[in-house]
């Protein structure tokens, strides 16, 4: 393929590469020239977001900029002047899904030839994905990656004025880009970035490649961004990393993710919540400081992959299972009440019988409150893609099968201890099916779906549980705080 020369292409070698190099704050790298200022005047936007919080974060930061630059928002595609899909490259169904949705949307180019197409978030950091957007998917106009969504304006100019495609995605270590627009979806839970980037490695992830190094926020924008928040009105707040728990390593910040964890609680914001815990980092300090106080949530997604140790060996993960339940029967024992979530992968390269058995006895063993399973899906450019993928799908879907079965029945009876208890439910809102019924969380994550009269969503709400599914539970308000 003939590369343009104006464009830069992702290059998976480089993002791999971790140097020494010191990261750098930017604080004023976001700038709006002036002839770009009022280009979306008149114009319509339709950003759909796929994937995991992160993305969800990028999103609102990519709504921020549109609207600086006056774009109203819309939720019909129909009516779009610029079309952008913020993506996930953690799994093929999920690159499958966009690029099935940008073969779909392309016919609206027919009815509005000013339209714009655009891709940006992980999938664009993969070279083959934007070499398949630039053979295929010749109506997408411009393609940016997650390093330079500081540039949109400028890139944005460039494909509207110019009409030529404009790919720009940078595979480098990154740095941390602070003071962007940001426009939070929520009016009462907000996500707070605390660092960006992975350096751990897990030899079937893409992340490390299309999200750059590890890279901490200073603590003071942190308690900045949340001292806002709190005064804007929220409620809850979740702090979002690939790993919390290195949080602050590469900056020297003594005590790390318990320091920065105690400094947040000691806002007063009522409610936080973190994610991801990677096990390998978790310390006593940050258990001790979870136990400690009231409003951080006592709910822990703590990912385990496997059960097995040699899976997890050939994965990367770092730990074995025995370390994995030490920690988990710690954080147990000391964070009262708490409930616990975990991701799993079935179907890993030469992945046996006997070694799915062990992942299901793990699983029985801590009877978590809720499972994201996953069959695997080998990603270009990591090394367990260099594997073999040599466990058929058939005994793949039926690992998951019986994973889920487990998983779902644990899910099942720990809703099931809620019945006839009062929890306090942070209100979303009326739920979508029905008005007279409302949802929210409880402290533990739960879903509840409850009747009531009158309730304000961001409110905290008791609510007596009296019945348990799978993945909600269902009850009536007793007391509006
Ligand atoms: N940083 C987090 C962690 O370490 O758990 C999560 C990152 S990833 C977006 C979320 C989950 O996707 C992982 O925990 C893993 O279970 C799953 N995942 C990642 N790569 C995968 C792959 N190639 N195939 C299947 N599942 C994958
Ligand atoms: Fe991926 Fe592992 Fe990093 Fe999580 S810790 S983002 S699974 S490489």
């Amino acid at each position: 393929m003939k590369v343009n020369q104006k464009w830069n292409m992702p290059d998976l070698k480089a993002a791999k590469q971790r140097t020494k190099k010191q990261v750098t704050i930017e604080k004023s790298l976001f700038n709006i020239p002036s002839e770009v200022k009022n280009i979306g005047v008149g114009r319509k936007y339709y950003l759909r977001t796929y994937g995991c919080q992160a993305n969800e974060r990028d999103g609102e930061t990519i709504a921020g900029i549109l609207e600086e630059l006056q774009f109203e928002p819309t939720t019909n595609y129909e009516e779009a002047d610029l079309i952008l899909l913020n993506t996930c490259a953690v799994r093929k169904n999920a690159e499958d899904k966009v690029l099935g949705e940008l073969g779909h949307l392309k016919y609206l180019r027919q009815k509005n030839p000013d339209l714009l197409f655009g891709l940006c978030g992980c999938m664009a950091q993969e070279e083959d994905v934007v070499d398949t957007i630039i053979k295929k998917y010749k109506h997408v106009d411009l393609v940016f990656g997650t390093h330079n969504i500081h540039r949109l304006p400028v890139l944005l100019y460039q494909a509207m004025m110019s009409k030529e495609r404009t790919i720009e995605v940078f595979s480098k270590e990154g740095e941390v880009i602070e003071n962007l627009p940001v426009k939070r979806f929520g009016t009462h839970k907000a996500w707070v970035n605390i660092m960006y980037g992975c350096d751990k490695f897990c030899t079937y992830c893409i992340v490390p490649y299309t999200r750059g190094k590890e890279r901490s926020r200073q603590v003071e924008d942190i308690l900045d961004e949340v001292k806002v928040l709190i005064k804007d009105g929220f409620k809850e707040i979740t702090l979002l990393g690939q790993n919390v728990n290195s949080y602050g390593k590469d900056l020297q910040v003594e005590g790390g993710f318990a320091y920065l964890l105690e400094e947040v609680a000691k806002t007063g914001i009522e409610r936080i919540r973190f994610t991801t815990s990677h096990p390998w980092d978790f310390s006593d300090e940050m258990i001790d400081v979870i136990a400690k106080y009231d409003n951080i949530m006592p709910f822990i997604h703590l990912p385990v992959q496997s059960g097995s140790d040699s899976m997890l060996k050939i994965m990367g993960r770092r730990y074995t299972s025995e370390q994995y339940l030490t920690l988990f029967n710690k954080l147990k024992e000391k964070v009262k009440g708490a409930a616990f979530s975990t991701d799993i992968i079935v179907g890993f390269p030469n992945e046996t019988d006997e070694q799915f058995q062990d992942t299901l006895k793990l699983v029985d063993h801590c009877k978590f409150d809720n499972s994201f399973t996953f069959i695997y899906s080998p990603r270009v450019g990591t090394p367990a893609a260099a594997m073999e993928d040599n466990v058929p799908m058939d005994v793949k879907e039926q690992r998951l099968q019986e994973l889920m079965k487990h998983t779902n029945h644990w899910a099942k009876v720990n809703n099931e201890s809620y019945k006839g208890k009062i929890v306090k439910v942070l209100v979303d809102g009326p739920s979508k099916k029905n008005k007279d019924v409302y949802s929210g969380y409880t402290p533990q994550n739960k879903l509840v779906n409850f009747t009531g009269e009158n309730i304000q969503s961001g409110t905290i709400v008791d609510v007596e549980i009296i019945e348990a599914k799978s993945f909600s539970l269902d009850g009536k308000a007793i007391k509006v705080d």
